[in-house]
Order: C-alpha cells, then structure tokens, then sequence
C-alpha cells in the first residue's frame, strides 16, 4: 500500500470525497513562497530602518553630520530594532514550521484516506465482479483474484465446505496443482479457521503443516491470512491469502474479511444458481424421458421421428421404427408382483439399449411398449434385421429376484416411404405391424404391410364383441368324447368353448381364448365354461343313471391358476350343479403348472381337497423337469397330440409315447392321448397300454344333443369303430 503521488485536483476531488471541501488548503509550495516573501520583507525593512536611522543622525541641513540623537541611544535604537524583528521572523519562523507540520500531517491523513478509498473501491468493484456472474467456478476465480490484487498478496485459495468435516480446494493461486485437495475441518491454518470461524492473520515463516494441500516445492510463505466464508450464518468455506516479502496487518486482515462477505454470498448465490439449473435440467430429462427405465418417452421419441424423417428426405435415406411389446407381461406382474415386474423393465430397456447403434433411439412408451428409432438406414431389411437382434438379446431369461424368467415380445416394423411420410404415420405403421404380429403367435416380429389395417381394425372389432359375448350369452360348449381305448366306451368328455358369433359363425377357441387372456376376460369365460359343463354332466348322469358316470375335463386358463380365482370358480359350480366332484377334471397346461410351483401348487392342493382330479393338458410340449410331477398333485397325463400324431409314422414319436405311458404308469397316473386321427395310431396306443383317447377318429367336440344320442345308442355301437365317421 505505498501512497500513491498526488496531484493538486485529484487531491481536492479526494478531499472533497471525505468531506473536506470547505477547508482551503494551504499547500507547501505557498508556504515556502510566504517564507520567502517574508525573508525579503524583513531584508527590506531592515535596510530601510538602517538607513534611516544613518541619515537621521549623520547629516543636518547644511550638510555636516551631526548627532540629534545621543549615539548611544542611536545604537541602543538600532539593537531594539533589530532584535525585535528577529523576534518577529522567529515567530513567524515558528509559526511557518507548525503550518509545515501540519500539512505534512495532512498530507499523510490524506494519502491514508486515498489509500482507504482505493481499498474501497477495489471492495466495490470485487463485489460487483462477483455478483455479475453466476457461474460458480468464475465466481471462485474473481474471489481470489480480487483478495490477491487487494491485499497485494502473493497466492492464496478457496476451499469450500465439501462435508462438515471436510474442505475441498477449489480454486488456487500461486500453488496450481493443489486444486482438488481434501482438508479436514480442524487441520491447518484453514481447518482452524472452519472450526472457529474467526480471519486468523500469521506472520513470520509459516509451515508447510499449516497448509495442507500445499506441494512440497512450493515458495515459503512469511505472512498468511485466512478469512471463513459465512452465509446466513452457515460455514460455506475459507478463503486464504499469503505473502513472501511483506507481512499482512490487523487492517488487511479487515479488508480480507470485507471481501469474505460478499464471497461468501456471491458463493451461495452461484451455489443457488447452480442447483436451479440442474433443477431446470432434471425437470426436462423428465418432461422427456420415461423415469422407469430413463429411455425416452413418447413426446421425444416422436420429435425424433419427426426430425429423422427431415433429414432423410435431405439425405434420401430411410427411417426404420420398431414397436416392441412384451408378450404375456400382466402374468409376470400379476404372478410375481409389481417389483418384479418394474424389474424385468428396466432390464428389458437395458437389452434394447444394447442390441441398437448408438445413434438410434430406445424408448418406452408406455406399460410394456418400447420402441426403437432407426435412422438412416438403407431399406426395410436393415430394420428388419434389427428386430431380430432385439428378439435375440431379449432371448436369455431375466433373473428376476433371483429367479430366471424368459420373456418373449412381439415386433412389428415399418420404414418412411410413401406410406409413412410423418412421425404419426410411421409409427401407427409400426403399431399395426406389432398386432399382427401379436395375432399371428408372438415372439416374432412382422413388417408393416397395407392390409395388415384391415385385419387390425377387424380384431379390434372382435374385441369390443368378446367383451360383450359372455353376457349375451353368445358362448356355447361342444364336448368331445374321451374313449376307454380298451372297451371303446366313452369314459368322459372335454368342454370346449366355441363362440356363436352373430356374423362370422361357430369360432372355436383359437381365434377369441388368447385375445381374452389378453384382455383379462379369460376369467369370466372359463368361470361360465365350469358351471355350464357341471350342470351338464350332472344332467346326462341323472339320464343314464345306470351306466358309469361319465366325467367332464373343463380347460382353465394359467392366469385363473395364479390367482386363485380357479379354486372359487370349481367351488361355486360344483356346489351349484351338485356333481359329484370326483366327475370333474380341471385341466391345465404343463407351462402354466410349473412357472411358479410354489403357487401353484398351493392352489392345486386346494383343488384337490374339493375331490376334483387334475390333468396335465398337451404334455410333453412344455419344456419343464419332470421333478414337478411327484411333487405336485396330478391325476392324469394328456399325450399332446403332436406326438400321437407321429405314431406309425416316426419311430421316435412310438418311443416317446411309450415312456410317457410307462412315466404315468410308475406314477400311478392316468393317460389320456390326445388327437387320435387314424386306426393305426389306435392299435398303437392300444399296443403301448395307453388307457384312454380322444380324437376325431372317434369324433370331434359334439353339441350336448348330438353326444347325449350317442350316449343312449352306445352300448349297441361302441365309437372305437365305425361310428365315427358318422358324427362329422
Ligand atoms: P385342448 O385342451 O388340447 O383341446 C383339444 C383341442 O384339440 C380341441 O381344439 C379339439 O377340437 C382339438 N382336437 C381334438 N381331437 C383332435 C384331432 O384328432 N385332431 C386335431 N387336429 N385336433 C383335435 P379346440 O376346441 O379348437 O380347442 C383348442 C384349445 O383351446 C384347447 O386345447 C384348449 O387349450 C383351449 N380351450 C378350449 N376350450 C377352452 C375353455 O373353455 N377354456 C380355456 N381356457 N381354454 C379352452
Ligand atoms: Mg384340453
Ligand atoms: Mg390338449
């Protein structure tokens, strides 16, 4: 802080600036020059008086010198004279010294309150530099900066507060390198001052101990200085200065502590900044992203269709979409709970991420619909192609709770051409491609194709009529016999459903059982299908009181297994039929036993406490251990037909039938073929020992009038032989 030199205005402005504008200021150079003129007026008089007096005393008027006055008086006149002006020039010599004085005095007062100002103004001008910008690591860089040039310092840094035990350095001057270095709360000039929260000035060699952080070759330090950064009463960090050649006083150490509180605020209000912007930024990764899985949702992806679609009419390329909707999703969260199925999600979006380029576009929109953007791509092949490394890495199980479930989803895929020349074109494109390929079996994918509208709108249509069907009373039941292949008797019947449509006719479970499953109409069907088919057989057994009573199979969808519902359903129908439960056979499905065993067979326990048996539908085309049929209650094995279908025809077909005769045998099950076309798959099954068959070679699913005639005309024509034939 050397005073600066100053000049006349500059001086006054100042002056002016603290108050002192009233006051004429007296300044050296007029001093000197009064002192001056003082000298020469006393030189002046002094000969003057001299003179006079000679001229007085010397001469009278006739030219002789004479003495008026005594001479001796004369002297003593002279003496008095000259001694009084010395007295008048020494006081006025005096009074000239204490006039110096004071204006020296002046002079300092007056390069000290320029030095303040400046120290003030360069106070203002770090306050204002810090509160123009909001960016905290600017904000860092002019704290410091500022401290340095004020205090005239060699280096120093901030630290910020990082947890309450540490302090983070984040910005440096003078030790580059030091940037990033923890200090406990507690260590060190810095750590002491966290801790006690008062500006600590050292002077004399200060320790590298005292700056942790500090590299090891960095220049000694004779006089440091630290200030804490406090806002609102929070500690937010310390801001530090140090000094080679000089040492810093109490009064720096105030000015440090003037720049400490507009750091600290300028630090919380970058801070504050900061947190609003990644705010900002949070809330529109949100606006457009799907917070499950974090791929894109809906409203991005579809503003990236529309500008893929630009820039390929720019580029003449293509654009590629691809809708994926998981297959059978509802049983997986309904059998495995919500979690899980949130799970098996951001899985699936971790898959899909994996199986496109990075520059296409994943993104759920919604449930268990994801969707792909492909972008510049040559023809429908190439998105055909990724489609199938879609279905490729979505083919290894997930290991949902530690349990490995496979999952399968169905594609549909469309590209930009004339018939998808904006965003919503494509992707409807790709939507109606996907139910079709969810209608033609799952697991697969299919390319959009103009007609495959129609077909769409038409399912659509059959689904509204599906909901309505069960309470117009549209469904009806055909019962196919089921055959002792022995006596050729008919031991029992299955129950399937058809569906009387009012204009497409007789539609048979294929076309509307999968759409209701999807629905989650399946329940109220298969409920209907069991109290019909009770009350049914509990009729014919009243009309053939005495022949064996005949027992009815009744299929139940997997989805009743899960829940429990099926176990109410039986309940209630054998209840309200009065048939003897031991009449009643539930069938299910080999897949829809085993995927979860342990709940299902909790529920298969209770189906058999009712007296129901329970078979196991079309086995053989699950892909399960065997291990499951000890375990769990089983009555009877239905062969699926695709292996009697084989029979005299493929070896391998004879051998597996076998072991499944003998499998059921060791068991103590029952076994039923199923899709008995030919006699010579009959003498087959017969030859293996296989107990009892159904099949179009005895007949097909009958309307209960047509099988009630058999019934009474049986014991004359058993269906083993040519009866068959008749009931096509
Ligand atoms: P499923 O339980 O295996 O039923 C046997 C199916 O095979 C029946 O088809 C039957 O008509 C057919 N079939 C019988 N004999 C032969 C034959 O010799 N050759 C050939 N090719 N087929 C034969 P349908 O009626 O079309 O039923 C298909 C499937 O729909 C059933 O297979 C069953 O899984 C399901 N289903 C039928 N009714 C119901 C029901 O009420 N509820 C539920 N949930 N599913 C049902
Ligand atoms: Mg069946
Ligand atoms: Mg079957």
């Amino acid at each position: 802080m050397t005073p600066r030199a100053l000049d006349g205005p500059q001086l006054r402005r100042e002056a002016r600036i603290v108050g002192l504008d009233e006051i004429e200021l007296p300044t050296l150079e007029a001093v000197e020059k009064r002192r001056f003129q003082l000298l020469l007026v006393m030189s002046i008089v002094a000969v003057a008086v001299a003179l006079g007096l000679a001229a007085l005393t010397m001469w009278d008027h006739e030219g002789t010198a004479t003495w008026w006055l005594s001479p001796a008086l004369t002297r003593f006149a002279v003496l008095g004279l000259v001694v009084g002006f010395c007295a008048y020039a020494i006081e006025k010599e005096l009074h000239l010294r204490r006039l110096t004085r004071q204006l020296v005095e002046e002079r300092v007062i007056v390069s000290a309150l320029a030095s303040r100002l400046k120290e003030l103004s360069a106070l203002l001008e770090a306050g204002r530099a810090m509160n123009s910008v909001l960016d905290l690591e600017q904000v860092l860089r002019i704290i410091l900066d500022s401290a340095v040039e004020l205090l005239d310092a060699r280096g120093g840094s901030v630290m910020l507060l990082e947890t309450p035990q540490h302090l983070r350095v984040v910005c440096v001057k003078g030790n580059e390198g030091a940037e990033g270095a923890r200090v406990e709360v507690g260590d060190g000039i810095a750590g002491r001052v966290a801790v006690t929260r008062e500006p600590l000035l050292i002077n004399g060699v200060v320790g590298a101990g005292e700056y942790p952080g500090r590299r090891e070759r960095a220049q000694p330090v004779d006089s440091a200085m630290s200030i804490p950064l406090i806002h609102r009463g929070e500690l937010v960090g310390v801001l530090n200065v140090n000094a080679a050649d000089r040492v810093f006083s109490e009064h720096d150490l105030r000015a440090l502590a003037l720049v400490g509180e507009h750091a600290a605020c300028a630090v919380a209000n970058a801070r504050l900044y900061e947190a609003e912007r990644c705010h900002a930024v949070e809330l529109e990764h949100q606006a457009f992203h799907d917070p499950l899985t974090g791929l894109a949702n809906r409203a991005l992806f579809t503003d990236r269709v529309q500008h893929a679609l630009v820039r390929a009419g720019r580029d003449a390329s293509a654009v590629g979409v691809l809708f994926c909707d998981l297959d059978d999703f509802k049983r997986i969260n309904d059998s495995l709970g919500h979690a899980a199925g949130d799970q098996l999600l951001v899985a699936v979006g971790q898959r899909l991420q994996g199986a496109v380029r990075a520059v296409d576009t994943p993104a759920r929109l919604g449930g268990d619909e994801f969707a792909v953007l492909l972008e510049d791509i040559r023809d429908v092949g190439e998105a055909r192609r990724a489609a199938d490394r879609v279905l490729e890495s979505l083919a290894a199980p997930f290991v949902l709770d530690g349990r490995p479930v496979s999952v399968r989803a169905s594609i549909g895929v469309a590209s930009s051409g004339p018939e998808a020349t904006t965003a919503d074109e494509l992707m409807r494109n790709a939507d109606v491609a996907m139910y079709t390929a969810k209608a033609q079996g799952k697991g697969c994918h299919r390319t959009f194709e103009r007609d495959m509208h129609a077909e769409v709108l038409a399912r659509l249509e059959l689904e509204s009529e599906l909901e309505a069907a069960v309470a117009r009373g549209e469904l009806c039941l055909h019962y196919q016999p089921i055959l002792s292949l022995e006596s050729g008797r008919v031991v029992g019947v299955e129950a399937l459903v058809r569906w009387n449509h009012p204009t497409r006719g007789l539609l048979y479970p294929g076309a509307f059982v999968p759409l209701a499953e999807e629905l989650g109409l399946i329940g109220a069907i298969d409920t209907w299908v069991l109290e019909r088919a009770c009350r049914q057989t509990r009729a014919w057994h009243e009309r053939h009181p005495d022949r064996p009573p005949l027992s009815v199979n009744v299929n139940v969808s997997a989805r009743q297994l899960q829940t429990g519902a099926v176990v109410d359903a039986v309940a209630g129908a054998l209840r309200r039929s009065g048939l003897d439960p031991h009449s009643l056979v539930v069938e299910l499905t080999e897949s829809s036993v085993v995927h979860d065993p342990a709940t299902t067979s909790r529920w298969l326990q209770a189906l058999r406490d009712l007296g129901v048996r329970l078979a196991i539908d079309d086995f053989g085309t699950g892909y399960s251990s065997l291990a499951y049929l000890k375990r769990l209650p089983i009555d009877i094995l239905k062969i699926d037909r695709a292996f009697v279908a084989g029979l005299g025809v493929e070896p391998e077909d004879a051998a597996l039938v076998s072991t499944i005769v003998e499998l059921a045998r060791s068991l103590r099950l029952e076994v039923v073929a199923e899709g008995i076309e030919r006699a010579e798959q009959l003498d087959e099954l017969r030859h293996l020992g296989c107990d009892l068959g159904q099949g179009f070679h005895f007949a097909a699913g009958l309307e209960p009038e047509r099988l009630a005639a058999i019934l009474a005309d049986e014991d004359g024509h058993p269906l083993t032989d040519a009866v068959a034939t008749t009931l096509f």
